[in-house]
């Protein structure tokens, strides 16, 4: 299951989320319980550009 990474403007905190691709845009609320949050881009690491080349071993 992906993980998404949140921070939260409330606290200023990030944290990491696992769920289902169909609910990625789905809003989460931080560890502290503030519903302010914004998702971040950079742990997505699933499909969407699958076209790379696989790296050699
Ligand atoms: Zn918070």
């Amino acid at each position: 299951m992906p993980r998404y990474e949140f921070r939260c403007r409330t606290c200023d905190d990030t944290f990491e989320v696992s769920r289902p691709m169909a609910e990625s845009s789905a809003p989460a609320d931080c560890p502290a319980g503030h519903a302010d949050t914004v998702k971040l881009l950079s742990a997505v690491a699933v499909g969407g550009t699958s076209s790379a080349p696989a790296p050699a071993m």
